[in-house]
């Protein structure tokens, strides 16, 4: 395979730009605009929304293989490229069941994997009993397109609750939108990057812990401070969902880890990851190589971290602004063995990741790796978001 059209022109597509050079293949992208971060690193770009099927039918005639950076597509309407001929990894098939929240949880748990309890809300009159059964806090979920915690609403009481209801109803003008579920008062929130070659290999990431703040990532610690056993139950849950899904490519798996010591599974992101990013400058291989090898049909690489441990901060807009912080990114950039990776948009918004840096740890004391990185990775987090965010 040499040419792969990527359906998103994110930052996850343009952090495949090394990696495709390295393999000597040639990115194609169908993103919406010519300021998205990807369109710099392309050979080609056909600009239009990715769930616009027309578009991709026109990315398809420019590449020998079509995947996903962004999984808001249109399915129903991909499904008919799939059967004139043009070739997704994953298939088609492996993103059914994830797309939407509900369907995703179900597919879960369906295969026995430990997932928190949830319900569809298109029972309006069962809301009450529903709630009683949950207790409050719940969290209120979009069934689709959400991320960065955009769609997630941790809520408190029934008041509240109507409301929300009420108000995202009229917006959105369907209740079956939502999905309801328990809120799980998890001690950490960790994460795993998997992959699967065209041949069924799984390969896996070393888990990491990650730092979510108003439901926005803020930091990954590699790898996490959790027990062997804990460590072999996410690996076993990552192989059995690519292999149940025959995926083909990385996904990104999402968990809570209770303060009980039991793991959850919150979510599925059939794509690289936010978790995975210090693979970049962390590991032999990053998730976005080990993704292309996936998806060209070439051997995976190794996963491994080729350093004690690794944290990686997520650099996020805090205002409204054009401004490209070189100064900030130099100060950060001078930190020892930091990688600063900035994703070159035009506009910054809070919330809005606007690049990352990863901080390579090597460790000399006796400590393990985990406890070593979490101790000196949280010092150097807030390093830098001392240096980032205004005071
Ligand atoms: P998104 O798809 O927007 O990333 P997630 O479902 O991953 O949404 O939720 C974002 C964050 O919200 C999670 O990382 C977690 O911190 C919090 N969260 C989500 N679901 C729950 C839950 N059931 N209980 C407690 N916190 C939750």
């Amino acid at each position: 395979m040499k040419r792969v059209g990527v359906i998103g022109g994110g930052q996850l597509a343009w952090m495949m730009a090394d990696a495709a050079q390295k393999l000597g293949v040639e990115l194609v992208v169908q993103t919406p605009s010519k300021h998205d971060p990807a369109v710099s690193i392309a050979q080609e770009t056909v600009f239009a929304p990715v769930d616009d099927a027309t578009a991709t039918e026109i990315l398809a005639q420019k590449c020998d293989v079509i995947t996903f950076e962004n999984e808001f597509v249109n399915l129903d309407a991909l499904s008919v490229l799939a059967q004139k001929g043009v070739y997704f990894r994953p298939r088609l098939e492996a993103l059914a069941p994830l797309l939407d929240k509900y369907h995703q949880r179900c597919y879960l748990r369906d295969l026995g994997l430990p997932v928190p309890q949830f319900f569809a809300l298109d029972e309006v009159e069962n809301l009450k009993s529903k709630i009683e059964y949950l207790g409050f806090p719940v969290v209120l979920k979009s069934r689709r397109h959400g991320y960065d915690g955009q769609g997630t609403f941790i809520i408190q009481d029934f008041a509240t609750l109507e409301q929300k209801l009420s108000y995202e109803t009229t917006t959105n003008l369907n209740q079956s939108l939502f999905l309801l579920e328990e809120f799980v008062p998890f001690e950490r929130e960790l994460a795993i990057i998997a992959a699967r070659s065209v041949g069924g290999e799984v390969i896996t990431y070393p888990v990491v812990e990650t730092q979510q703040e108003q439901q926005v990532c803020r930091r990954v610690i590699a790898p996490a401070e959790i027990t062997p056993n804990q460590v072999a139950e996410i690996q076993a849950i990552a192989h059995t969902l690519l292999n149940s899904l025959e995926v083909v490519g990385i996904f990104g798996i999402e968990l809570f880890l209770s303060a009980d010591g039991k793991i959850l599974v919150n979510e599925i992101a059939p794509r690289t990851h936010n978790s995975g990013h210090f693979s970049l400058d962390a590991c032999e291989t990053s998730q976005f190589e080990q993704h292309l090898r996936a998806v060209c049909g070439l051997p995976l690489g190794n996963p491994a971290l080729q350093c004690a441990g690794a944290v990686m901060v997520n650099l996020l807009g805090y205002e409204n602004s054009h401004s490209d912080y070189q100064s900030q990114r130099q100060q950060i950039a001078e930190i020892p063995q930091a990688h600063v990776h900035w994703y070159g948009k035009t506009e910054s918004r809070p919330g809005r990741k606007l690049g990352h840096v990863t901080v390579l740890l090597d460790n000399q004391t006796r400590e393990s790796r985990s406890t070593y990185a979490n101790s000196v990775g949280a010092a150097i987090a807030h390093d830098i978001e001392s240096i980032w965010y205004p005071r």
